[in-house]
């Protein structure tokens, strides 16, 4: 599953590429982000997503909005805006 990767990628798009590390709460943002992107190339969030997702150490809930991440992301990704919508998406 998480070999599934975009071979290419656009502004704004995560290539899960680690380089906005560390965030400061501790978030795994690239896995985060493929999560997010594997459930919403479905229909409906797939239950074994949903069930990684849930077993990650923090979830994207647990994001402060401090925005520290996002001058260190090449891809221009809105990492806060996309750590509430991960939340919206798989309830935490
Ligand atoms: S905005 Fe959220 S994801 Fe980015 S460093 Fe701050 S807490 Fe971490
Ligand atoms: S948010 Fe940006 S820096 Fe972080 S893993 Fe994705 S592409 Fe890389």
């Amino acid at each position: 599953m998480l070999a599934n990767a975009p071979a290419h990628a656009y502004p704004g798009q995560c290539t899960y590429c680690g380089h906005c590390k560390p965030c400061v709460a501790n978030l795994d943002i690239a896995m985060i982000n493929k999560f997010y992107d594997l459930a919403t190339m479905q229909p409906e969030v797939p239950a074994t997503v949903q069930s990684h997702y849930e077993l990650l150490e923090k979830t994207a809930s647990a994001c402060i909005d401090c925005h520290a991440c996002e001058s260190r992301c090449p891809f221009g990704v809105k990492i806060a805006e996309r750590m509430k919508k991960t939340v919206e998406l798989f309830g935490g």
